[in-house]
């Protein structure tokens, strides 16, 4: 069974939360609805979100949730709710990010398969950046994210190995310049890819993603409570996985283990 939530909803929800306009592409009400009560609750009538941390791990499926919660313990704890997603097709991460950030399907975003072009349409960092909020994107170079979304008046923190994401994107919430950062960490998807998605290893990775969700999420609450913002933080990868016939970690289909993800959402208290 396919989940019923989409990607294209995550952009028109975060833009709500903000308080400004969705990417114009996209369908302003299409919102998840229980992340836009549970803003509400949380801001009150007359606030808004005025910081966000969107931490896009790759490829982590809604099936490994299912089958090793503990690993996801320190997510849990660091959110309201889990939500069941249903991702795009094909599968594989620039497409299932551009919908993500615009809102809309690849027939209208544009990447319609494995390819890093820089992205012509609407986006929710445009809509950021014309609102006079401050985003950044803090991603290894070579990946889709580091890729697609180039070419606005923003800062982009590129890192030439993955393994430097974590550093850089602590090292940017001292310094706190931004009101939006889109932390990506493609740790589980490349070691999946080569050594199967329930190896010793790759299960690893999971840990290590809870695990920089957790001490980034502590860091970010702590400075923006004590400064009086009121803050988003959300768990939002772009596709499942699964093995193909000789036990390695792939990705890219219409099966569930790689349409059927889990996005958590969580405010500043
Ligand atoms: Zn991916």
């Amino acid at each position: 069974m396919l989940n019923s939530y989409i990607n294209t909803s995550v952009a028109p929800t975060i833009s709500r939360a903000f308080g400004i306009e969705a990417p114009k592409l996209s369908v302003p009400d299409e919102i998840l609805k229980p992340v836009e009560n549970m803003i509400s609750d949380y801001c009150g009538a007359n606030r808004k979100i005025e910081k966000a941390l969107i931490y896009n791990p790759d490829a982590v499926a809604l099936w490994l949730y299912q089958k090793y919660t503990d690993k996801f313990a320190k997510v849990i704890n660091n959110t309201r709710m889990a939500l069941p997603m249903r991702t795009v097709m094909p599968s594989v991460t620039p497409v299932c990010f551009a919908t993500i950030y615009t809102g809309v399907m690849p027939s209208v975003h544009g990447i319609q398969r494995y390819e890093k072009p820089v992205l012509k349409v609407d986006t929710l960092f445009d809509r950021l950046i014309e609102n006079g909020k401050k985003p950044v994107i803090i991603a290894p170079k070579e990946c889709s994210m580091s890729k697609i979304f180039k070419e606005r008046e923003m800062d982009y923190i590129i890192t030439n190995d993955s393994d430097l994401c974590f550093d850089a994107a602590l090292e940017a919430l001292n310094d706190d310049r931004y009101d939006f950062y889109a932390i990506y960490e493609g740790n589980y998807d490349s070691v999946m890819h080569g050594e199967g998605v329930e190896a010793e290893i790759s299960l690893k990775q999971i840990d290590i993603n809870a695990d920089h969700f957790d001490r980034l999420v502590k860091k970010a609450r702590s400075k923006w409570n004590k400064e009086g913002y009121k803050s988003l933080f959300a768990w939002i990868t772009d596709h499942g996985c699964h093995n193909d016939e000789i036990g390695r970690g792939t990705h890219g289909s219409d099966l569930e283990e790689d349409l059927n993800i889990v996005h958590f959402w969580g405010t500043g208290d």
